[in-house]
């Protein structure tokens, strides 16, 4: 095989999600929710179906949806967009953030990443043929060090690639942090890619997009997807806003890797966008409560727990039950316990900083929480 494929073997959340599934597991691997997104939002995709959404849907995203994600960046954070022109609806966010690279690095060019980072960047860069320099965020805080990021700078670094709030650490970025982010893509005239899934999964602070920076509109690649907010991930409708210009360059690689996305979610995701501000702070009080229930238990057992401000994931230090090495801890773990979560170290190109750290999701109905505890006391 072609030499972009060396080291990206099989996604870690499908190796485990089979161990699961294999060992009769509790899966707090994969972040994926065990209960499907609001009813009206399922119905929507019946009826749309039943009323002949089945064909190709325009490029950009049926106009309905378009308008919608427009309508939302108004209402959640005060950013104008034109539906026509500065939105398009992605398959997933994985898609767009691999066509956001294809559209912005050249062979050889570097791009920043956030460590740990989602394991779909590393695969992103080595198609686009660019190198991937991460910055470290560090336990047990797992802040990002603006000197860090300064430093990782060279004449060769094209794009920013960002997720705030962070998975799997949870971190939200705090407006210094955005700050100097953005001090550092003006100064060095960088393109900044923000992946933001998990926008409206913050429990402690509150999300601000880069994109609402002075100086940040016309060089931001602002992405997000249904899949986390209204938990339907495997329907992989995403999106991308941005200038006129961020946006066609994004389509013309979006447009060849899968032309047009899910036709019947479109809709339904359309009218799950304009949901009222309850059904928003319902998931996040639900997810906010499973992440304590989970935290709780597993600081019973002596884990050092990250409880963290944002997305499904809670981050555990294994090293005070006598553990070392996550990976070995996550291989053994369904034999053990018959549990599933998914080690750290994958997600970094420096090993020893997520050596000793384990990821277990919590976006998991309260019993199944509770019962991957009672296994664990196995432990
Ligand atoms: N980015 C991050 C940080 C994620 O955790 C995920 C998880 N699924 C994605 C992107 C992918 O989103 P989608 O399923 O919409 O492709
Ligand atoms: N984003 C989810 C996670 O981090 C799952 C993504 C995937 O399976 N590719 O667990």
């Amino acid at each position: 095989h072609a030499e972009r494929l060396d080291g990206l073997g099989t996604t870690i959340f499908a190796e485990m999600s089979a161990l699961a599934v294999a060992t009769g597991s509790v899966n707090l691997g994969q972040g994926f929710p065990d209960q499907d997104g609001p009813d009206s939002l399922l119905e929507g995709a019946i009826a749309a179906i039943r009323s002949g959404a089945n064909q190709y849907p325009p490029g950009r995203g049926i106009p309905a949806l378009r308008q919608a994600i427009v309508d939302h960046q108004q209402r959640f954070y005060g950013l104008a967009y034109d539906p026509g022109t500065q939105v398009l609806v992605t398959t997933g966010a994985t898609e767009a953030i691999a066509a956001a690279l294809l559209a912005y690095v050249e062979p050889g060019d570097e791009v920043i990443a956030l460590e740990p980072y989602y394991d779909s960047y590393a695969a992103g860069i080595a198609f686009a043929g660019g190198r991937r320099v991460p910055v470290t965020l560090r336990a047990p805080s797992y802040r990002l060090d603006l000197d860090e990021l300064r430093a990782a700078v060279t004449p060769r670094t094209k794009v920013l690639l960002i997720n705030s709030p962070h998975n799997p650490t949870g971190t939200v970025l705090t407006d210094e942090e955005l700050r100097g982010i953005c001090a550092v893509a003006l100064e060095h005239d960088l393109v900044v890619i923000t992946d933001e899934v998990y926008e409206h999964l913050v429990y402690d602070g509150t999300h601000r997009p880069l994109a609402s920076y002075d100086g940040m509109a016309d060089r931001t690649v602002s992405i997000s997807s249904a899949g986390k907010t209204f938990a339907v991930t495997g329907w992989k409708i995403g999106w991308v806003t941005g200038s006129p210009e961020v946006v066609t360059a994004v389509n013309t690689a979006k447009q060849f890797l899968t032309y047009v996305s899910g036709a019947p979610f479109q809709p339904a995701v359309a009218d799950a966008l304009a949901l009222g501000n309850d059904y928003y702070d319902g998931l996040r009080a639900g997810l906010r409560s499973r992440r304590d229930l989970l935290a709780d238990g597993l600081g019973e057992f002596g884990f050092e727990v990250h409880r963290p401000a944002a997305t499904y994931f809670i981050t555990t230090d294994i090293r005070p039950l006598g553990y070392t090495d996550g990976i070995d801890f996550c291989r053994q773990l369904p034999e053990r316990a018959g549990v599933v979560a998914i080690p750290h170290q994958v997600f970094y190109d420096n090993t020893e900083a997520g050596k000793p750290l384990v990821r277990w999701a919590f976006c998991k109905r309260p019993e199944v929480l509770q019962e991957a505890l009672i296994r664990l006391q196995k432990l």
